[in-house]
Formats: C-alpha cells, sequence, structure tokens
C-alpha cells in the first residue's frame, strides 16, 4: 500500500491504541497527560476536562515544553482517532516512550456519554516553533522559489501553519493546509510527482511535515528556508486573505450555506469591482442586487440628473431627490443597503478620452447604456482592456441579455459591426418601455454578473436570452464570434476608439 492509507497503516502498526473505557480509567487512577491534538476551533467546541490543547501541527514544538518527562505517559486523542496515531508516532520520534492513542476519539468520547467541557483557549503565540532541531530536509531559498514560482514548471507550495496564521499572511498562490491534516489532504493538493514546497513559519514545522511525504511516495519535497518569516525578510510580499467579519456572516449567512458561494465566493465578490455603465432602468436593479450581494466595490458613471420620468424604473432614486445628480442619488440608496461596500461614482458622460480610465481595474462592466454611441464605446474598451462586459437592452415589453466575455465567444460588434443608420435607431427617440421590464433584464444581468465572477453555472456567452413581457416567454438565441469582427476578429488590430457624437444629435 502505498500512500496516505498506507502511510497510516504502517503507523498505526507503530502506535499503542487504547479504548475510551481504558482512558476514563487512567483518569480516575490519575498520574497520566491527556492531549487534545485537534485544531483549535475544534477544541473550542468541547474537549475532554483537564487535557492540555496542543494541535498536531505544533506538537513537536509544544510538547516538550508541556511535558519534560519523556517517560511520562501521555495520552493523545483527536476527533476520530487517525491524527493522534500520527501524534503519537511524531511523539515516539521525540524520545516519549509511553505514548498512546485514543481509539474512536473525541467522538467516541461523546457517544458513550462521557462528560466534556467548553475550554478557554489562550492565544495561539506568534512565532511558536523554532525550540526543538527539525529533521533535515532539503530546502529551497526565499530567491530561489521566488524564481521557480514565475517559471514555466512552478511549484506546489502548501502552507502548513494553523487557520490563525494563515490569515495574517501568506505566499500568493500557495495552497494552504494546516498541519493537523495535512496527510489526509496532501494526495488531493498535488500527486506524488510534483515538485512540492513546504512553508511554515520558521520552517521547522515545514521540515517536520516533509518528514513523513517520503513515506508516501513523493519524491521532491523541498523545505523553504527560513519560512514565511524569512520570505518578507528577503523582501517579498505576503498576501494578507481578507476574512468574513461576523458582521459579513450574519449579512452574507444564506449565500454561506449554498455550497456553490460559501466563504470563498463571498469573499471573492467582497474582493470585486464591477462598473455600471449608466444608473438608468437596468443599473438601477442590477446595482442594486449586486450591492446587496456584497460586490466589495461598484463604479457608477452617469452625467444624468434625476428627472421625475425616471422614477417610473430607475428604483436607486426618489422622488425627494429630483434634480439631484443620478450617481450621487445612487450612491446614497446603495450605501444605505450595504455600507459595508465602497462606491465610487463618475459623474461624467463616457467618451473616448476617459473610458479606459475609468474602465482600468475593474473586474467587470454592466452596459446599462440606451444609446448606440456608448454601446460601441463600451464594447471597443472591453475587448482592447479584456473586461467581460454583461449588456442588457430594453424596448416597450421585450428585453435581452448576453453576455460578451473577450476571447471566449462574441463581442457586440462582432453582431452589429457598424451602428445602424441613426433615423432606424430607436434608443434616439424617446423609445417607451414598461417599467417592470428594465427591472426584470437589470436582474438577468446582476445574476450573469455573479456566475461570471464566482466562475459558476453557465453565463450567456454566445447567447442571449430574449424576454417577451407580454406573452411572458424566454428565447434563447445561439451568437457566434466573428472572425471577421473590427473589434475582436484574428486579423483585429487596435486602431483606437471611433466617436459616433454626431449620431442622433449627442455630443
Ligand atoms: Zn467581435
Amino acid at each position: 500500500m502505498s500512500g496516505f492509507s498506507g502511510h497510516l497503516a504502517r503507523i498505526k502498526g507503530q502506535v499503542r491504541e487504547v479504548g475510551v473505557d481504558e482512558v476514563r480509567e487512567r483518569l480516575k487512577v490519575g498520574g497520566v497527560v491527556l492531549i487534545d491534538v485537534r485544531q483549535r476551533d475544534e477544541i473550542a467546541e468541547g474537549s475532554i476536562e483537564g487535557a492540555l490543547a496542543i494541535p498536531r501541527g505544533l506538537l513537536e514544538i509544544e510538547l516538550p515544553e508541556a511535558v519534560r518527562d519523556r517517560d511520562q505517559e501521555v495520552i493523545l486523542y483527536c476527533a476520530g482517532g487517525t491524527r493522534s496515531a500520527l501524534a503519537a508516532e511524531a511523539a515516539q520520534k521525540l524520545g516519549y516512550g509511553k505514548v498512546s492513542s485514543m481509539a474512536g476519539g473525541f467522538a467516541r468520547w461523546k457517544q458513550v456519554g462521557a462528560p466534556f467541557h467548553m475550554p478557554t483557549l489562550k492565544a495561539l503565540a506568534d512565532e511558536p516553533e523554532g525550540a526543538i532541531p527539525a529533521p533535515s530536509a532539503e530546502t529551497i531559498s526565499p530567491s530561489a522559489l521566488k524564481e521557480a514560482l514565475s517559471g514555466e514548471a512552478p511549484p506546489v507550495v502548501i502552507d502548513v501553519r494553523e487557520d490563525e496564521e494563515t490569515a495574517r499572511g501568506f505566499i500568493e498562490g500557495s495552497l494552504l493546509s494546516p498541519r493537523g491534516f495535512f496527510e489526509m489532504k496532501v494526495e488531493g493538493l498535488a500527486s506524488a510527482d510534483k515538485d512540492l514546497v513546504l512553508v511554515s513559519s520558521r520552517g521547522a514545522r515545514a521540515a517536520w511535515a516533509a518528514q513523513n511525504l517520503a513515506g508516501m511516495g513523493y519524491g521532491s519535497v523541498k523545505v523553504l528556508e527560513g519560512g514565511v518569516v524569512g520570505w518578507i525578510e528577503a523582501g517579498y510580499k505576503a498576501h494578507v486573505p481578507r476574512r468574513l467579519s461576523a458582521s459579513d456572516r450574519l449579512r452574507y449567512s444564506r449565500h454561506l450555506i449554498i455550497p456553490e458561494v460559501g466563504e470563498e465566493g463571498q469573499l471573492k465578490l467582497l474582493t470585486s469591482k464591477v462598473l455600471m455603465m449608466g444608473a438608468g432602468g437596468l443599473g438601477s436593479p442590477a446595482a442594486y442586487y449586486l450591492a446587496a450581494a456584497g460586490i466589495g466595490k461598484i463604479g457608477i458613471i452617469d452625467s444624468d440628473v434625476v428627472d421625475r420620468s425616471n422614477l417610473q424604473r430607475q428604483i436607486l432614486h426618489t422622488d425627494d431627490r429630483v434634480g439631484v445628480s443620478k450617481v450621487e442619488s445612487a450612491r446614497m440608496t446603495l450605501l444605505g443597503l450595504n455600507p459595508d461596500i465602497e462606491v465610487e461614482v463618475y459623474d461624467a458622460r463616457l467618451t473616448s478620452e476617459n473610458v479606459l480610465e475609468v474602465f482600468k481595474g475593474y473586474d467587470l462592466v454592466v452596459d446599462g447604456g440606451d444609446n448606440f454611441p456608448t454601446r460601441y464605446l463600451v464594447n471597443d474598451a472591453c475587448v482592447h482592456l479584456g473586461i467581460p462586459c454583461v449588456h442588457g437592452s430594453v424596448y416597450r415589453f421585450e428585453g435581452q441579455v448576453t453576455v460578451f466575455k473577450p476571447g471566449d465567444g462574441p463581442c457586440y460588434r462582432c453582431l452589429y459591426p457598424e451602428p445602424p443608420p441613426p433615423d432606424m435607431a430607436p434608443s434616439c427617440a424617446e423609445a417607451g418601455v414598461l417599467g417592470v421590464v428594465p427591472g426584470i433584464v437589470g436582474l438577468l444581468q446582476a445574476i450573469e454578473v455573479v456566475k461570471v465572477l464566482l466562475g459558476i453555472g453557465s453565463p450567456l456567452v454566445g447567447r442571449l436570452v430574449h424576454f417577451d413581457g407580454l406573452g411572458t416567454k424566454f428565447r434563447e438565441l445561439k451568437l457566434r464570434r466573428d472572425v471577421e469582427c473590427p473589434a475582436c476578429g484574428d486579423n483585429a488590430e487596435w486602431t483606437g476608439f471611433v466617436d459616433y457624437e454626431q449620431f442622433c444629435g449627442i455630443g
């Protein structure tokens, strides 16, 4: 047997296991040290009274401090008996002669109705390693790792520190796998033929973790010299992840329980930047729900002021804000709904002069523009910058939505290479629309935004959904990329923006 199962079988052969009943008897008699080797968040939810809390990842560092006599009888337990077996083997290597692992772990302990309590844990020490000489391991220097990461076959970097430590910063791109579960999870993170670099705060725990990988068939395992501390001292950056606050957890609780979103997805939304083209009929409902969903930064560009005739559909605005700039009004409404997001406003008309400056840095653009010149401007800028654009339009009782994703499907110019003649374009005149229709279309845009940002589902790339409000019918049309497209075609060349300023008298 190879891999983790073989490794565990070998270790179980070397470690003495004791049953829950025997442990209870031994505790009554006294003279035994009981150690809970689970992760701190597991221990906080209940542990055996009198047990020392030493997560398995910190065992080699903390055990010699906590139990100085190597002849002391020690019983280790975890949730089910696997991690404590691994930990017992590690303790044996440190010279502890009377170590055993509790079979069935805390789950079995609770099952038989044995008493437990809710412990108070002391704060995790800042730099808990360095006291015990680590096993020798092949190392890689911070500068060599930096170079390898930008090379053609970058190694898989795995950070084995505890969650509380990686929350303060880790090397960008590394996989986070606390040492407590490391052997159990490593096969899911990287196959045995991959080059691995293990990271801890100064390198000791990574070296302990590396030792077991050889027995699991991993051939190329290195340890980052000096750990994350060494990496930062060498002048390289650590990536500090944003974590959900208690208030985030409450606000987005209905997202967190959906597997496709979850904590990771919500964090992705919270670090996403979406630009709304216009705070009008489509931009209003889309921005409102995107703010509610926790899009971290919403930009809005619009040069209009609120007019009473807007209020039949532009629900971000209110009657008492007639005459106020739309972007200011939008900001008030969005921050009123969700004060934790950032709203950046551009009280300006989108032009060929400002479009690149405005669009740069956004992950996605929501096109809710109501005229052809800006539609082409938005498309050409998105294609040029490689930003996906969620496009929507409405007319009377009808609307349509599609996603233009550069490099994956068509762009707007693939469908309409040039604007129609002005007198043929309905949007130039006062085009009527039933107020509810942009609400529906704007929300279809909003869900496409969330899907594209999270990489879930099937976004409307290469597909256009047409909504008929009178018949209540959705129709889907296939859209194809045009290899001859002047914007995104195979031979398209960037020649700057075409202004359609004269178009229907705008300008
Ligand atoms: Zn195109």
